[in-house]
C-alpha cells in the first residue's frame, strides 16, 4: 500500500488580476519534513503557504492532506498549526490561556489541556512564564508561546511564515536551532516560509527555491548549496563566481566549458553541448598555492591577487586569471595573508564546478 504524503500540491495556478503569481506549482512533502519555501520578496511563497492552511484558494489545482482533498476547506478543518512573523498572540489572554484557546476550541477535556499546556510550555522552555501576559515578555519568548500554541493541538502539519524575522540576529539564530530539535523531536511534519537562505540551510531537510511563481529547485540544503540547478539558484545562495562561456561536449554529466582563461571542466545538470553558459564556482572551494609550486589533480587557473581582505572567519580575495576573468575565493581562516600583486594558482576539484545555461 502507498501511504499518500502528508502534504501534496498538485498543479497549483494563481492569479491576483493579470498579474500571475503562482505558475503550476507541484510538490510533495514527506512524513515528519521540514520543508521550506525560500525565495525573494514577491516570489509567491507566502501565497502559497496560505493557500495550504485555507487563506485563499488556487485558481486550479488541488491541494491534499494525508490523501484528503482539503483545496476548498476551510482553515479551521484543516487541522493545521499556523505560526506567523507577528506573533498573533491574544493581548489580554496570559500565556496559558493563549496555548489552552485552540484546545477548548476543540473541546477537550479540561485535565487534557492542562496536561497539554504543560508539556509544551516545558518543550518552549517557559514554564516560569505561564501567568505572564505577552507585553510581559520579550519578542523571543513571544514566538516561544506562538510556537507552543501551534503544536499543542498535535496538528497534521505545521506551518510557517517568516516566524523569526522579528527577532534580531542573535536570537533569530538560537530559535533556528531550538526550533530545528524542536520540530525533529515531535517529527512534526512542517512547512516554512523565508527569503533567508542561511536560515533555510541551517533548518531545512528540503529547499524548494521560488522565482517569479515557479519551482526553480528542490534539494535538500547541501544539493542546493554544492549543485545549484539554474543561475538564478547559484545567485540566490551566493555563487558569485560566474564564468561565461559555451558547453562543449558532455559525457556521464560531466562536461568542458570553453571559457576565456580556457577549457574547464563542470557538471552538466541540465546544459546540453553547444549552449551559452555560466561556470559557477563556489569561492569557498577554490584554494590557492604559490605559482610554480609542484602542480596537484584538477583544473587550475594561474593568476595574480588584485584585491585581499581579511574577514575574520575567511580572507576574501580577487584574483585576476587569464583572459581578463576575476575569480573571488574564500581562503579559511588560520592561512597567511597573501599581498597584493602575489603570483598564484587557483585549483579547485573538477566536481565543484557547475555549467548553468545562461
Ligand atoms: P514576501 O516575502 O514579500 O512576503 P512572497 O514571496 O511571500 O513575498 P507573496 O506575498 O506570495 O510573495 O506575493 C506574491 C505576489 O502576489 C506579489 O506580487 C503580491 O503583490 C501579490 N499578491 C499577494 N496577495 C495579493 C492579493 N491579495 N491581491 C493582489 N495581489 C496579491
Amino acid at each position: 500500500m502507498v501511504t499518500a504524503s502528508p502534504l501534496s500540491i498538485q498543479d497549483v495556478k494563481k492569479s491576483f488580476g493579470a498579474n500571475t503569481v503562482l505558475e503550476r506549482i507541484s510538490l510533495d512533502v514527506e512524513p515528519g519534513e521540514f520543508m521550506t519555501f525560500l525565495g525573494p520578496s514577491g516570489c509567491g511563497k507566502t501565497t502559497l503557504l496560505r493557500m495550504v492552511g485555507g487563506f485563499g484558494a488556487p485558481d486550479s489545482g488541488r491541494i491534499l492532506l494525508n490523501g484528503r482533498d482539503i483545496t476548498h476547506l476551510p482553515p479551521n478543518l484543516r487541522d493545521c498549526g499556523f505560526v506567523f512573523q507577528s506573533y498573533a498572540l491574544f493581548p489580554h489572554m496570559t500565556v496559558r490561556a493563549n496555548i489552552a484557546y485552540g484546545l477548548k476550541l476543540r473541546k477537550l477535556p479540561a485535565a487534557e489541556i492542562k496536561s497539554r499546556v504543560d508539556a509544551v510550555l516545558d518543550m518552549v522552555g517557559l514554564e516560569a512564564f505561564a501567568d505572564r501576559h505577552p507585553k510581559q515578555l520579550s519578542g523571543g519568548q513571544q514566538q516561544r508561546v506562538a510556537i507552543a500554541r501551534a503544536i499543542a493541538i498535535r496538528p497534521a502539519l505545521l506551518l510557517m511564515d517568516e516566524p523569526l524575522s522579528n527577532l534580531d540576529a542573535k536570537l533569530r539564530e538560537r530559535i533556528r536551532f531550538e526550533l530545528r530539535a524542536l520540530q525533529k523531536r515531535l517529527g512534526i511534519t512542517t512547512v516554512f516560509v523565508t527569503h533567508d537562505q542561511e536560515e533555510a540551510m541551517a533548518v531545512s531537510d528540503r529547499i524548494v527555491v521560488m522565482n517569479k511563481g515557479h519551482v526553480e529547485q528542490i534539494g535538500s540544503p547541501t544539493e542546493i548549496y554544492g549543485a545549484p540547478a539554474s543561475l538564478f539558484v547559484a545567485d540566490f545562495v551566493g555563487v558569485n563566481n560566474l564564468l561565461p562561456g559555451r558547453l562543449q561536449h558532455a559525457a556521464d554529466g560531466q562536461a568542458v566549458v570553453e571559457t576565456a582563461a580556457g577549457p574547464l571542466p563542470a557538471r552538466a545538470g541540465r546544459a546540453t553541448p553547444g549552449q551559452s553558459v555560466q561556470l559557477a564556482l563556489r569561492p569557498e572551494l577554490i584554494r590557492l598555492r604559490p605559482f610554480g609550486a609542484l602542480p596537484g589533480e584538477g583544473p587550475q587557473l594561474d593568476g595574480t591577487v588584485q584585491l585581499a581582505a581579511f574577514l575574520g572567519a575567511a580572507t576574501r580575495y580577487e584574483v585576476k586569471v587569464a583572459g581578463d576573468l576575476v575569480l573571488k575565493v574564500a581562503a579559511p581562516a588560520g592561512e597567511p595573508i597573501l599581498p597584493l600583486g602575489s603570483r598564484v594558482t587557483c585549483h579547485w576539484p573538477a566536481e565543484c564546478g557547475h555549467a548553468l545555461p545562461a
